[in-house]
């Protein structure tokens, strides 16, 4: 009997995630019992209407239109006492799998170089590649910023109306105590952070990640020095180990389309009040454009570079980024990612094992994009001027930051604060520039976030072929080895 043709997994994903959206716009719509709480109060506005009195006169009569409330806490209960469980289990399971992932395939990579030398020229190229890469986004950020001056055009009341809302707001807050915290640190300390003091510590938090790769890379290349007769059998271990793994991920993405309802129903439902994000329109549009530009670099220089046509690079990736978005975390995405860029788009292990951890945790293309113009925005609106060195240093500092940012959601926004520090906008200012964007936050984290693992993607190809390491297609559906 001939096997029925399954709906791709990125169609089954953009459902599921279409549907999320439908359904928190219908949670928000819906009444859903007596002890309603009201969000954001009842507005009336006033419209003219003609209308022809009984004796055939046309009169012109006013008439208030009363625009309801947004309801309702009770729906927002709802979603995240009943579905969005159901979205975290998933980011859990994911985030779950990620480290030993990344041990397994790392040390499986390593074991099929055969060659450190062959290694060294893979970590140059990729570190290389990824520096260059955000510096470019940071380039079209600050371009596009400084051409279309969103900030100029924010009106002031939107400003005092956006810190009343959040300048006290814990979010903002935290944000800034953290990114402080961060800051005072010294210039080598990401050196010394890297190398762990304990391997069982290190693996216990997945904020790590770069002391675990450095860990399994030192481990990875002593397999490669010590007799091969010794080595195999903790080779073996890894290489069923690995495979074990990316079972578990092929059982996890079953679950997929309904992870991602879960998951935006409960953004739909914790939105910010509307009338708030309308103000930053032009903000997030310059963000959103920078973004666009990006993806359309990405696929030219796999175009150019490997010969691989603009369709079949989002065919293969495609799932990652609808997962990023519906996320906003790289590092959650990662097991994802790490299986489309093998089994879909040909990158070999020895590459992808290396370049993706790493560059979930170092390449944030989209998050420093995002920076260059949140900053200069923010700048703008606040009357701060900025000269062209400033701009400069925004380059640099938004790299660091970038590199320093966890890829987990929200994160940019923190190491935005050290941008703003760097340009010397008083410290008074943070809390009022953290507030004007915070509304809009979420929604671009969503899009950067899919930009940062597009650009991981991109380079994982670009080394890959640089090194002879992509081969052809090896694609296999999700759930290809179920039930074997
Ligand atoms: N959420 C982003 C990521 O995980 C980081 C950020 O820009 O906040 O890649």
């Amino acid at each position: 009997m001939a096997k029925k043709k399954k709906l791709a997994l990125h169609w089954q994903i953009l459902i599921g995630m279409l549907a999320g959206v439908l359904f928190g716009i219908l949670m928000l719509n819906i009444d859903l019992g007596k002890e309603e709480v009201i969000l954001s109060k009842a507005s009336t506005s006033v419209v003219k209407e003609l209308f022809t009195t009984s004796t055939g006169e046309v009169v012109e009569l006013s008439k208030e239109v009363v625009r309801p409330a947004i309801k309702s806490t009770k729906a927002k209960e709802f979603v995240s006492n009943w579905i969005a469980p159901f979205g975290t289990i998933f980011v859990r399971l994911l985030k779950l799998i990620a480290i030993p992932l990344i041990i397994a395939s790392l040390i499986k990579g390593i074991g099929e170089l055969k060659d450190i030398a062959k290694f060294s020229k893979i970590g140059g190229r990729t570190i290389l590649i990824y520096i260059s890469t955000t510096i470019i986004a940071i380039t079209i950020g600050l371009g596009l910023v400084n051409l279309l001056k969103p900030g100029n055009s924010i009106p002031k009341e939107t400003i005092t109306k956006m810190t009343e809302a959040y300048a006290k707001n814990e979010g903002v807050t935290k944000k800034i105590k953290t990114a402080q915290a961060q800051t005072q640190s010294r210039p080598l300390d990401f050196l010394v952070d890297m190398v762990p003091d304990n391997i069982i510590k290190a693996t216990s938090n997945n904020t790590n990640m770069l002391q675990v790769i450095f860990f399994i890379i030192f481990f990875g290349i002593c397999i490669l020095l010590i007799k091969p007769e010794d080595a195999k059998p903790v080779y073996d271990f890894f290489t069923g180990l690995n495979e074990i793994i990316l079972k578990m991920v092929d059982i996890i993405m079953l679950t997929a389309p309904f992870a991602v309802f879960a998951l935006l129903a409960n953004v739909i439902v914790s939105a910010n009040d509307p009338q708030l994000l309308l103000g930053l329109l032009q903000y997030a549009g310059t963000v959103v454009l920078g973004l666009g530009i990006m993806v359309l670099l990405y696929a030219t220089a796999i175009k150019l570079y490997t010969g691989r046509s603009f369709a079949s690079f989002f065919k293969g990736i495609s799932p990652a980024q609808l997962l990023a978005f519906s996320t906003s975390s790289s590092a959650a995405t990662l097991p994802v990612t790490m299986e489309r860029v093998e089994e879909h788009l040909g990158v070999e292990k020895e590459v992808s094992s290396f370049v993706l951890p790493v560059g979930a945790t170092i390449n944030m293309d989209g998050t420093s994009l995002y920076q260059a113009v949140a900053a200069v925005f923010i700048c703008q609106a606040l009357d701060f001027p900025l000269s062209f060195q400033l701009q400069l240093t925004i380059v640099l500092t938004a790299l660091l930051a970038s590199i320093g940012s966890a890829a987990v959601p929200g994160a940019g926004m923190v190491m935005l604060v050290m941008v703003l520090q760097s340009i010397g906008l008083p410290e008074e200012y943070f809390a009022i520039g953290l507030a004007m964007i915070f509304a809009i936050d979420r929604p671009l984290d969503m899009c950067r976030t899919v930009i940062n693992v597009t650009g991981d993607a991109t380079v994982a190809m670009l080394v890959g072929k640089s090194v002879g390491k992509l081969s052809d297609l090896a694609i296999k559906d999700w759930d290809d080895n179920y039930g074997k």
